[in-house]
């Protein structure tokens, strides 16, 4: 799939966003604009057109189709009269490729936002040349983009998958068990944790499905299928109020397209 694709995550480089470079438009709170030619997410006349002032930040994303590309965050009075669209809902919209480049430069843009200052010594923190990161020029301490791996899994017992409601879910909705690794554990260890510690159950086989950034703000969702090994279900209370086995046939109320959780649950329903 990757060597089809138009874009390509290139290693940092300082060059500044010009206002003709290709780019993805955000508002201060992380939304995004889409592109009105194509209904797209790039906009191939860069921010120029959409900006009065200079924008408020710029991220490097790497190069579409050999053109830089970034994401831009417009100031709010650039934004005042145009009509931004959720991340979240995007995702459930796009494809796989434009879905990625809109995750990374959410990411992205957080990342620099909440990254400014050295937490060691509060020195302001400068852009390290050759690689994704902020030095402090004061102490010498580096700063990556932060991600926080959680996992996600599937748990079959016959011909059956476990799902759960989370307490934040809408009413009547049902998912995947998940949550996030702890400092130390390796990932089939979360797994085998969360389903214990929120269903009350214990499984075995536990195998890789794939993963998926998923940027509010900073987590790769890694997924998981497993089998039943044992137990009976107690939802713990606090985060899973229900939760039961269903027939790949007769499912509930799912989560929207694009989250990883909806692709885990339809490559399921499609292998049957
Ligand atoms: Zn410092």
């Amino acid at each position: 799939m990757f060597e089809q694709w138009h874009f390509q995550v290139a290693p940092y480089t300082e060059f500044p966003c010009r206002e003709n470079d290709l780019c993805l438009l955000f508002n201060p709170a992380g939304e995004l604009l889409p592109a009105a030619e194509d209904h797209g997410l790039i906009h191939f006349c860069g921010y120029g057109n959409y900006a009065g002032q200079q924008p408020h930040d710029a991220a490097f994303l790497g190069y579409w189709e050999g053109k830089r590309c970034y994401a831009v965050t417009l100031t709010e009075q650039d934004c005042e009269t145009r009509k931004f669209s959720s991340l979240r809902e995007i995702l459930a919209q796009q494809d796989a490729e434009l879905s990625c480049l809109a995750c990374m430069g959410k990411q992205l843009l957080d990342w620099r936002q909440h990254t400014r200052y050295c937490s060691a010594c509060g020195g302001l923190l400068q852009e390290k040349t050759a690689e994704r990161a902020r030095l402090c020029p004061a102490c010498g301490q580096l700063y990556y983009p932060r991600i926080s791996p959680a996992v996600i899994v599937a748990v079959h017992r016959d011909e059956k998958i476990l799902l759960a409601h989370n307490v934040n879910f809408a009413p009547g909705v049902y998912s995947l068990v998940a949550g996030y690794v702890e400092a130390g554990e390796s990932l089939e260890q979360a797994v085998a944790r969360e389903v214990q510690e929120e269903v009350g159950l214990h499984i075995r086989a536990i195998r890789y499905w794939g993963s998926q950034a998923w940027p509010f703000p900073s987590t790769l969702m890694v997924g998981f299928e497993a089998d039943y090994d044992s137990g009976s279900i107690r939802p713990d209370g606090q985060e899973i109020s229900e939760a039961d086995w269903y027939a790949l046939d007769q499912l509930p109320s799912l989560p929207r397209p694009g989250s990883i959780s909806r692709r885990i649950i339809d490559s399921l329903c499609a292998r049957q």
